[in-house]
């Protein structure tokens, strides 16, 4: 058999075949791994390229290519399914980050917890809001990326986890399920910051924080807001002028920089090489950290530990909370 010698129309029947047995089912069956590096992207949705190449053969040629017979790389998969116009996408469809996911779900609350059609026009307002949010780099997104029907989809794996369904739910990952538990723990916050996310992205005082693996779950889980207003939170503590002023208040109001939830004293402990260290704490909730500035009473003076103890999990007590726990600690 020649190889490469595939139609169009072959590929669209093993596309139809690879959607009526599942991608694994198919992968399974004729013995191909799963797409890393080249994806076949076809009406929102994304497919093993070698694997359809390989199969398409069976339709003119009387059996499949197996896996071993051909490369699946430019030069060979890549380039039969481009020439007869498939898209290729260097990426699949990314994981959803918190921070979209926030964004979805926020939607279907407002619809009362039921999912939404594609052609709906709020989900094409929030496939551009995902656009923008970018949680991955312009270079790696698929066609496809955050397209009406990926986001529908995406809808329905939100609606279909809420409790009140009693059906069978869409398959969604881990992370959908934590964030429709945010939203229906604590909805008035979690739609405060669904609220920021929008007006600080549509206004680009919000910036895009990229996805990032290396990045500890430990972190992410501590912001039920998401990464894209944690990291302002973040950038606003650690704004050098800001802190500057609000050692200045405290030293002239005859304060010391000692932190104010356990009175660690960095000075007192490491002498000249601790002297002025302390750092700020942004106190204001992030579903409520808006646009304002920043006053000096929203800053807390707080020693690492306790800053790092703060941000561990949510919800983040204040530096008083914190002052509590602390006591009854050591009381026990
Ligand atoms: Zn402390
Ligand atoms: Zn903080």
């Amino acid at each position: 058999m020649r190889k490469g010698a595939i139609s169009r129309d072959d590929i669209l029947k093993t596309l139809q075949e690879y959607d009526e047995l599942g991608g694994s089912a198919f992968l399974d069956l004729y013995g191909f791994k799963d797409a890393r590096d080249y994806l076949l992207l076809h009406d929102g949705k994304e497919y093993a390229s070698k694997a359809v190449a390989g199969v398409a053969h069976k339709h003119q040629h009387g059996r499949p290519l197996t896996y071993d017979e051909f490369s699946g790389g430019v030069g060979h998969a890549v380039d039969w399914l481009k020439r007869e116009g498939f898209t290729i996408g260097a990426s699949r469809s990314p994981k959803w980050t918190r921070d979209e996911l926030i964004l979805v779900c926020d939607v279907v609350a407002r619809n009362d917890w039921r999912w939404l059609d594609s052609d709906d026009p709020r989900v094409e307002e929030l496939s551009k809001l995902l656009q923008l949010l970018g949680a991955y780099p312009e270079d790696q997104r698929a066609s496809t990326y955050r397209n009406c029907n990926g986001v529908a989809r995406k809808t329905a794996d939100i609606a279909t986890r809420h409790p009140r369904y009693e059906k069978k739910p869409t398959k969604g990952g881990k992370l959908d399920v934590e964030v429709l538990h945010d939203f229906l723990t604590r909805p008035v916050e979690m739609a405060a910051a669904a609220q920021l996310l929008r007006n600080g992205l549509a206004a680009g005082t919000l910036l895009p924080v990229p996805a990032d693996e290396e990045t500890d779950d430990d972190e992410e889980a501590s912001a039920p807001e998401g990464r894209v207003l944690y990291a302002r939170h973040r950038r606003r503590e650690r704004n050098k002028a800001l802190r500057k002023k609000k050692i200045a208040s405290v030293f002239k109001n005859g304060g010391t920089l000692a932190c104010e939830t356990c009175g660690f004293d960095f000075e007192a402990v490491y002498g000249e090489r601790g002297k002025g260290y302390v750092e700020c704490h942004h106190v204001v909730p992030l579903h409520e950290a808006g646009e304002s500035t920043t006053k000096l009473s929203d800053l807390a003076l707080i020693c690492s530990n306790c800053h790092r103890m703060i941000h561990r999990t949510a919800p983040w007590p204040t530096p008083a909370e914190l002052r509590k726990l602390i006591t009854s600690q050591t009381l026990h």
